[in-house]
């Protein structure tokens, strides 16, 4: 069967204001991702996490290699319509990247109207479905998201994601601006999700403690290059990669049951 997602041999550069060199963000980079399937890809800041963030959402195209979706080749002109619907990503601040004008139930039913899903009332209903399934209360419907904590404008934020049944959630960052405490209720809320809606992820992160949690599969990129990439548990607790094995070293590598502290 052919993977959801491959990413194949892609290369990303952005040249300097000033014509002479520029930097290489990202250097043959590659790996699949097979529908349902999860993958946690971590790296430092600067190691070019949401450069791949953005040419899968087709935001950017590589100066090389190529990405597919089923089979098939996107990114530019070739991205079409239905493929925006499909891969859907969160961000890491949504208190900042929600609409502040816009109450829950707008940001909620926005996306199925760009799409054309259904008619007020059928995205009525499904804004009332999404946000039980979200865990946020009706009663939120009607504040805009200065009024709601970090952790519900989170969830707000996924709730906006899945409106319009992607196929892919790329979660870029997006436990980082949480507490602790609400840090393990998103993240239990997304393994939830991912698996009830069969989801394939892509987590982006650069913090190590939740890893082992979200996926069994890991990648670890720096410096713009894919350098170990497994299962996960493997890769923590076996890195090969020197550069692997001083991150595990240097971050909080999460001890076997992978809670989070
Ligand atoms: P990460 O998400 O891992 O922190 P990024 O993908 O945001 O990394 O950035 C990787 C590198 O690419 C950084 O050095 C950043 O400054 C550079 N970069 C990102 N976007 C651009 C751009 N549009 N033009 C020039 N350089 C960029």
């Amino acid at each position: 069967m052919i993977p959801l997602i491959q990413v194949e041999s892609v290369s990303k550069h952005y040249k300097a204001a000033s014509d002479a060199g520029g930097t290489t963000v990202l250097q043959d980079v590659s790996f699949h991702l097979e529908e349902g399937q999860s993958l946690c890809l971590v790296g430092e800041s600067g190691a070019g996490k949401s450069t791949l963030a953005r040419l899968l959402l087709g935001l950017e195209v590589p100066d090389s290699g190529r990405i597919l979706f089923q089979g098939k080749v996107m990114g530019g002109k070739n991205h079409r319509r239905e493929l925006k619907r499909f891969i859907q990503i969160i961000w890491q601040d949504p208190v900042v990247y929600l609409n502040p004008y816009y109450t829950v139930s707008e940001l909620i039913t926005e996306p199925m109207a760009i799409f054309g899903m259904g008619n007020g009332s059928h995205q009525r209903d499904k804004m009332m479905q999404l946000l039980g399934a979200v865990g946020l209360s009706v009663n939120l419907s009607a504040r805009r998201p200065c009024e709601l904590s970090g952790g519900q404008c989170q969830r707000v934020a996924i709730a906006r994601a899945l409106a319009v049944n992607p196929r892919v959630l790329i979660c870029d960052e997006a436990l980082a601006g949480l507490d602790i405490p609400q840090q393990a209720r998103i993240l239990r809320l997304l393994i939830h999700l991912q698996q009830s809606m069969n989801l394939t992820c892509l987590f982006i992160t650069h913090d190590l403690s939740a890893v082992s949690r979200i996926c069994p599969k890991m990648a670890i990129l720096t410096a713009g290059k894919i350098i170990e990439i497994g299962d996960t548990r493997q890769l923590l607790h076996h890195p090969v990669h020197p550069y692997s094995r001083q991150l595990m070293q240097r971050g909080d590598a999460p001890s076997d049951d992978g809670r989070l502290s």
